[in-house]
């Protein structure tokens, strides 16, 4: 049977990141990952906004891994040559009632640790994009968008220069979990023991670790799986900047996101669906999208927004409860020697990415 220190779970921008620093750390990792290549999941499937982390609550794992994995993203892009672009955010209340919001979700992110957001009247928010209507509006200048296949590249790159591996077409089956190893069971039966192992299957997540033997099953989250479809917008947007709505329920609100060769889509919505799997986008959404996005941009034309994709997220509360903070689990909390499992990587697990890393490196060695 082969040995190998440490086993991570999962080849999405998470994974990966945890895999670099684990690897970075001088480790012998391995990546096993269920899809032929990487970032076929989740990472693939969302709106690839580096988010200043201005809404989660403080002394959040998602504020903290949030504000320093932003600054950790934005180095990493820059010294890799990584394509992003710092174009800012603008934050809008559309109604009266929505602007005293503004003011809160100001003192979050200062607590937080972001403290350069700006506050703009409707005349300094139309100054900035024209066609936008608002009462008022918050301007978060380090917000930002990046090319999250090319992060996650570079990522796969590190560690394969640090003398680990990627090798695909490879699910976890299950992990025996013994005092003194983990025994990594793959789906065409290889064993592998290994020192560490981290579970990074995103929406996979709480279903694999319910399959991990000598883990108590009180400590494995339900999942839930809530669909955000995007619409795409036919022809250019007359923005530069992000345009979010004050956020909503289990989401930020449908909001308006430019990639980087300039094309712009509206989205996710939120639909709490059965299926990891379910990622059609229903046609019949668009006229919810055409009501919600007129709030700011009253100018949408009719037929202008085509159906887009879809991605899932991975949520650990279900739609009437209170929503979870990252739920990452180490020995102190299971009592698992080398085990750590993800769960509950949703927004904004892309802009926290490395520094979920660096967190998850530090519970193992
Ligand atoms: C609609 C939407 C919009 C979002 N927008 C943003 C955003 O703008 N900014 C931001 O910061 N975050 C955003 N997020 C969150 C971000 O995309 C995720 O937090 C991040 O991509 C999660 O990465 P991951 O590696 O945990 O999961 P994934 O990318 O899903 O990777 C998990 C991998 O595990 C593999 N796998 C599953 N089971 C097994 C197994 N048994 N064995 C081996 N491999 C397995 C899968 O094939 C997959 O490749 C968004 C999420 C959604 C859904």
């Amino acid at each position: 049977m082969d040995q190998i220190e440490c086993v991570v779970a999962g080849a999405g921008v998470v994974g990966l990141a945890v895999a670099r620093a684990l690897a970075l750390a001088g480790r012998e990792v391995i990546v096993l990952e269920a899809a032929p290549t990487i970032g076929t999941g989740i990472s693939s499937r969302n709106s690839e906004v580096i988010h200043a982390g201005i809404y989660y609550a403080r002394d959040s794992l998602k504020a903290r891994l949030c504000v320093q994995g932003k600054r950790m993203l934005y180095d990493y892009c820059a010294a890799r040559g990584i394509n992003h672009r710092r174009c800012g955010k603008l934050l809008v209340a559309t109604t009266p009632e929505q602007v005293p919001q503004l003011q809160g979700i100001m003192e979050r992110a200062a607590l937080n640790g972001v403290e350069d957001l700006r506050c703009l009247t409707a005349a300094q928010a139309h100054a900035m994009e024209s066609e936008l209507v608002c009462e008022a509006a918050l301007y978060s200048p380090s917000t930002g968008i990046v090319d999250s296949h090319a992060l996650m590249l570079g990522l796969q790159g590190d560690i394969e220069k640090s003398g680990g591996m990627v090798v695909f077409n490879s699910a976890v089956q299950y992990v025996e979990c013994s005092s003194s190893a983990l025994f990594v069971v793959t789906a065409d039966g290889t064993r592998l023991q290994a020192g560490m192992v981290v579970n990074a299957a995103g929406l996979q997540a709480p279903m694999l670790a319910g399959r991990f033997q000598g883990l108590d099953s009180k400590h494995v989250p339900c999942a839930w799986f809530a669909k955000g479809s995007y619409f795409t917008l036919t022809g250019r947007a007359p923005f530069s900047h992000l345009i979010y709505p004050v956020p909503q329920m289990a989401g930020l609100g449908v909001h308006l996101t430019l990639d980087l060769g300039g094309q712009a889509k509206f989205g996710p919505d939120v639909q709490w669906v059965d299926s990891a799997d379910d990622l059609t986008v229903d046609p019949a959404r668009a006229q919810a999208f055409y009501a919600e996005v007129r709030k700011y941009w009253p100018a949408l034309e009719d037929d202008a927004l085509l159906p887009g994709y879809a991605g899932v997220r991975p949520k650990i509360h279900g739609p009437n409860q209170v929503a979870c903070d990252f739920l990452i689990q180490g020995p102190a909390v299971h009592g698992v020697c080398g085990l750590v499992n993800l769960f509950g990587i949703e927004s904004p697990g892309l802009t926290s990415a490395l520094a979920i890393g660096d967190y998850v490196r530090r519970l193992l060695l």
